[in-house]
């Protein structure tokens, strides 16, 4: 079996539990995880599974789940209305819910023997190191945001309980992984009764108790609501077991913008969450690194509203931007800001978007500079590739490792690294 990952980490994560699950062992063909972030994405995916569909051998299928193919969480029962140029393939495509647990039955249905088999073969089968490994802790959400198509795919939202989260951790920690990436649709919802109810929320406690009871190297946060960052959670950013990497869903700078999407915070609390992290000091003295996910061109954007998102990228030393010029979605489901006035000419989203981009880069540049000649806690992946604390990428070229550093019992998996810019 292929697996072709398209979009997020939430992606990712059930990728590999539907590649480590008994159901599709006996299968052949591509497993593909779609994404419907824009036009773009959802274009990419169906131009993949369209070739694929053309080099498929006899028994061999399209096995099809993501955002692409669900509606609430579940396989969307219009999907072929919704994407009719699959049509004549139907035969040979099997749409999938997100979660191989959602189809529990088939799985007991396998003998117990070939599952341990198969558990113990998709460890010993990976391929260079493994340090770093997703976890989803919550799905779906009830927020509802003008632009996004996600909320209907993915349905609700829903927390896993810390007892199961903390357990695969543990598991995981105990099979050697150095670094666990949090995710999900809206994750800093975790624990509250709604995404919406953001006084509810128990990210902090998860994290505080995920410390508490494991024993893992590092633990990242990935795309993380601004609401939800609060004096609680960036007191957890200074511990040194907690990545030095935040990453904001931002999307605007501007209070207009964010109103007209239905986010869920102003600028005046954006811009109290960027000063309270910019200004953070961690116990290890690691420098923060923030990174945020950003739009341009949302219907009504101004050269003022842009601006305000601009700002945001230059003062507080945004170096990591997931930039995507609006996306009215025409092809198959719309959004509510398709609709709006005032949509933004294209060309003016490509200007803004290349202007974001580039002051992106020079910041990064600025932050690397000011991280030169500094020691770091490296977890090494794949062949020599790996990441700091505070999500610098090393490699050979500008990493050197610090003489005094022993390795312990031939594990290359972590070691202390100079950086030279
Ligand atoms: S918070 Fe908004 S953008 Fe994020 S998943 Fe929910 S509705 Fe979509």
């Amino acid at each position: 079996m292929e697996y072709k990952i398209f979009g997020c980490k939430t992606n990712k994560y059930f990728t590999d539990k539907w590649a480590e699950s008994p159901i599709l062992s006996w299968k052949e063909g591509v497993f593909i995880s779609s994404c419907v972030v824009t036009d773009k994405a959802k274009s990419k995916w169906v131009r993949f599974a369209k070739q694929k569909l053309k080099t498929l051998k006899k028994g061999e299928k399209i096995y099809l789940s993501g955002c692409g193919s669900l509606k609430e969480g579940d396989i969307d029962g219009d999907f072929y209305t919704i994407y009719p140029e699959l049509i004549e393939f139907r035969d040979q495509i099997e749409l999938l819910p997100e979660d191989p647990e959602d189809v529990k039955q088939e799985i007991e249905t396998i003998t117990k023997t070939s599952l341990k088999e198969r558990l113990q073969k998709a460890v010993i089968t990976g391929t260079g190191l493994h340090t770093k490994k997703f976890i989803v802790i919550q799905t779906g959400c009830d927020n509802f945001c003008t632009f996004c198509l996600t909320v209907q795919a993915r349905g609700r939202h829903k927390s896993r309980t810390s007892e199961d989260i903390i357990t695969e951790i543990k598991e995981f920690v105990a099979s050697g992984w150095k670094e666990v990436v949090l995710t999900g649709t809206n994750l800093g919802a975790w624990g509250a009764t709604s995404s919406e109810n953001i006084a509810d929320s128990k990210f902090p406690e998860l994290l505080r108790e995920i410390l508490e009871k494991t024993t893992l190297s590092r633990l990242r946060v990935s795309s993380l609501g601004v609401e939800f960052v609060d004096n609680e959670l960036l007191e957890l950013f200074k511990n040194p077991r907690i990545s030095a990497y935040v990453h904001l869903s931002i999307q605007s700078g501007s209070d207009n913008i964010l109103r007209s999407m239905n986010r869920h915070y102003n600028r005046t609390k954006l811009l109290q969450v960027l000063t309270s992290l910019y200004s953070l000091q961690r116990e290890d003295g690691v420098l923060i690194n923030i990174g945020a996910d950003l739009i341009v061109g949302f219907p009504g954007e101004t050269d003022a509203d842009f601006q305000d998102t601009l700002e945001l990228v230059w003062k507080y030393g945004i170096t990591q931007l997931h930039a995507f010029p609006f996306s009215a979605h025409h092809d198959h489901y719309s959004v509510p800001a398709g609709k709006f006035p005032n949509q933004v000419d294209e060309k003016i989203k490509t200007e803004r978007l290349n202007i974001l981009l580039n002051e992106g880069e020079r910041v990064k540049q600025g932050f690397l500079q000011a991280n030169d000649g500094k020691y770091f806690h490296v977890l090494v992946e794949g062949k020599w590739i790996g990441w700091t604390e505070n999500y610098i990428e090393c490699t050979p070229e500008n990493f050197e490792l610090d003489p005094g550093f022993v390795f312990e019992k031939k594990s290359i998996a972590e070691g202390i690294y100079r950086y030279k810019k």
